[in-house]
């Protein structure tokens, strides 16, 4: 049974989903259904002896094409409606053991043109409203497969926290005619102490108000609304700043870092959304070698985060690890 419920109170949709509690969960690595299927071994879900890169329908998704009939009846404050989207598994690798950081620079290029195609193609569709493409790493995310991978939700609805960036966008750009994560990148670049690494085409820094101690935002020099606009030589900078990212956070305390890698970009949904501009956030929860970033009462309840770090002395620390890193 599966549909979005209305919360009334916080005016959002909950997807319900109970096929999900049935979902393969740390299986050991002979049993690992992201592996390719060996010759006489059981069946993955990819009946393949090898593979480059693979998108399938997740077996166990929150949103369904076709969608079933919500399950229960709506009333004018609580409405249902069908929980018409795509949920597709994104494996990076025909490798059980590794990680994102760790894939050579060539694959993950190629992962970028996926991402972009699956954009487009999702996007395309006439139900679709939202692309987040999206990685969990580690356990302490919730993570059920160690398989390096990464999902993307089609949503049929633009989903509040990307909702609420894009019209604050869209209000700063009425009223100034500019961009402004545009104008972010801007005033981060002139001031320098929260800049972790540039590359061509990409800027990574820690946000200002960063909400985890090492929550970084990567940002596309050009105002690309999405991966739809970006050429090649965009597309191989983003994966090699996204790889390095990645390979400084392990580096950081020498552990591989529990973290969220999420994709905001321009919806999908026919309206157009001046102000709109391309970003990956990560959100690691990591706050020390041995200590995590929880979201608790006020974070979870209240919606304020408690940042017990400053960004500018995070800052040189994450640098200087993915520098050990690249070395
Ligand atoms: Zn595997
Ligand atoms: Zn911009
Ligand atoms: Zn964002």
């Amino acid at each position: 049974m599966s549909e979005l419920r209305w919360n009334a109170h916080l005016g959002e949709w909950t997807m319900t989903s109970s096929v999900r509690m049935e979902r393969t969960f740390l299986p050991p690595a002979d049993f690992c259904p992201l592996c390719p299927t060996l010759p006489g071994a059981f069946e993955t879900e990819i009946p393949e002896p090898d593979f480059d890169l693979v998108v399938f329908e997740n077996r166990f998704p929150s949103l369904f094409d076709p969608a079933p009939e919500p399950a229960v009846p709506a009333t004018p404050l609580a409405p249902v409606r069908p929980s018409h989207g795509r949920c597709e598994v994104v494996v990076y690798t025909p490798q059980h053991r590794g990680s994102f950081g760790e894939l050579p620079l060539d694959r993950l290029f190629r992962l970028a043109l996926v991402w972009q195609d699956r954009y487009r193609e999702l996007g395309a569709l006439d139900f679709v409203d939202y692309v987040l493409i999206f990685e969990n790493r580690g356990r302490e995310v919730g993570v059920t497969l160690d398989h390096p991978h990464g999902q993307i939700y089609a949503f049929p609805y633009v989903p509040p926290i990307p909702e609420r960036e894009l019209q604050l966008a869209a209000e700063y750009h009425a009223r100034t005619g500019a961009c402004l994560t545009c104008a972010l990148l801007a005033e981060e670049l002139a001031d320098g102490s929260r800049l972790v690494r540039e590359n061509d085409h990409f800027v990574t820094y820690i946000p200002f108000a960063a909400r985890y101690p090492y929550e970084t935002i990567v940002v596309p020099r050009a105002c690309r609304p999405s991966l739809g606009e970006m050429d090649d030589p965009e597309l191989c900078s983003l994966a090699e700043m996204l790889k390095s990212v990645a390979l400084g956070y392990d580096a950081l305390f020498d552990l591989p870092l529990p973290y969220m890698m999420i994709f905001h970009q321009a919806p999908t949904d026919g309206r157009t959304w001046p102000g709109a501009h391309f970003h990956v956030e990560f959100h690691p929860l990591q706050r020390a070698a041995n200590k995590l970033k929880y979201r608790a009462s006020v974070e979870s309840g209240a919606g304020s985060f408690i940042n017990d770090s400053l960004p500018e002395e995070k800052t040189p620390e994450l640098r200087a690890a993915i520098q050990r890193a690249l070395s």
